[in-house]
């Protein structure tokens, strides 16, 4: 099966894009010459309705990002063309960075719940990182009376994960085991998030990047993946089928875990997604114009996890070939 569809995508006006060339326009005409049939922006986005997101998204919001919708455009009727959205959900806060309301802008919606690295929004801090702030705090209280409780918080608070480190560098850090339960934790927690429900409903709904722990390296991530409670992971897609969320096949993590298919497991829990009855999509996660030619990578992964147009979502089925 030919995977020719692309709707994990982001342009210039995402923050972390850095080609200037990337413009909507440039993708458009890239997937052309590749001879994508359907092609999906999704730039991240929060949904200025919904309140408590970070600083990061501030300027990232639909009335700002919704320009690219009408530079959205192919002279070749063959091409299909969908304005998407890459949400967020801040598992440790429990908030969907976008309402149904909002999601009216768009044609699907790419929701992930493994930007981990965006620590107490996706996931909270590490146990370690917590006592030492609480130990900050105190030491800073005990040194300075006269400053106000919630000010000493700020301080304490404002320290990177980083600063703590290079302040405390014996400082140890069970990481995997935060990760793997966070991970998990999200999971459940989106699907079991009314706002996500009403969304699944309201618009094609797809979780990006599931369990890809963003923010740490291809090996860590493949160790990782490898022990993770696989039966419950099988309930929880079997729950995004039944209310028909699509899962996302994403090459920048296939890529990034292992090239080697065959010892990939962040494939293996795809695999887990497919048995549950669960329909994919394909996205490279391009942020460069170059980049959109990895999706080449999906005809190998279809291959290898035998998947038929009828394991594609509905609304990309149009750009599959058997
Ligand atoms: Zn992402
Ligand atoms: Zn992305």
């Amino acid at each position: 099966m030919k995977i020719l569809h692309d709707i994990h995508t982001h342009n210039v006006f995402s923050n972390c894009c850095f080609d200037p060339s990337a413009t909507t326009e440039a993708f458009v005409k890239k997937e052309e010459a590749l001879g994508m049939k359907l092609f999906g922006l999704s730039n991240h986005i929060w949904d200025e309705r919904v309140s408590g997101g970070s600083y990061w998204y501030k300027h990232q919001t639909i009335r700002k990002a919704k320009e690219a919708k009408r530079a959205l455009h192919s002279s070749n009727p063959e091409m299909k063309l969908l304005f998407g959205i890459e949400s967020e959900y801040y598992g440790y806060k429990d908030i969907l960075g976008l309402s149904v309301e909002g999601a009216a802008e768009f044609d699907y919606a790419l929701v992930p719940f493994s930007h981990l690295h965006m620590r107490n929004e996706v996931m909270s801090d590490f146990p370690e990182i917590m006592e030492v702030r609480a130990r900050i705090r105190s030491e800073l209280g005990e040194k300075f009376p006269y400053i106000p409780e919630t000010q000493l918080n700020m301080m304490a608070d404002s320290l990177k994960e980083a600063d703590i480190l290079k302040i405390y560098p014996e400082l140890q850090i069970d990481v995997k085991s935060h990760m793997q339960k966070s991970i998990v934790e999200n999971f459940f927690k989106l699907l079991n998030n009314a706002e996500f429900e009403r969304l699944s409903k309201a618009v094609p709904t797809v979780i990006a990047h599931s369990f890809a722990f963003c923010g740490l390296s291809g090996k860590l991530k493949n160790g990782y993946l490898a022990d993770l409670p696989m039966d419950k992971i099988a309930e929880g897609y079997r729950k995004a089928a039944a209310m028909g969320v699509a899962i996302e096949i994403n090459m920048c993590e296939v890529k990034g875990v292992n090239i080697d298919l065959a010892n990939n497991h962040l494939l293996d829990i795809y695999k887990i997604a497919k048995a549950e009855g669960c329909k994919f999509t394909f996205g490279t996660d391009s942020h460069t114009v170059k980049g959109l030619e990895e999706i080449k990578l999906g005809d190998e992964v279809a291959k290898f996890m035998e998947l038929t147009p009828n394991d594609i979502a509905e609304f990309v089925r149009y750009g599959v070939e058997e």
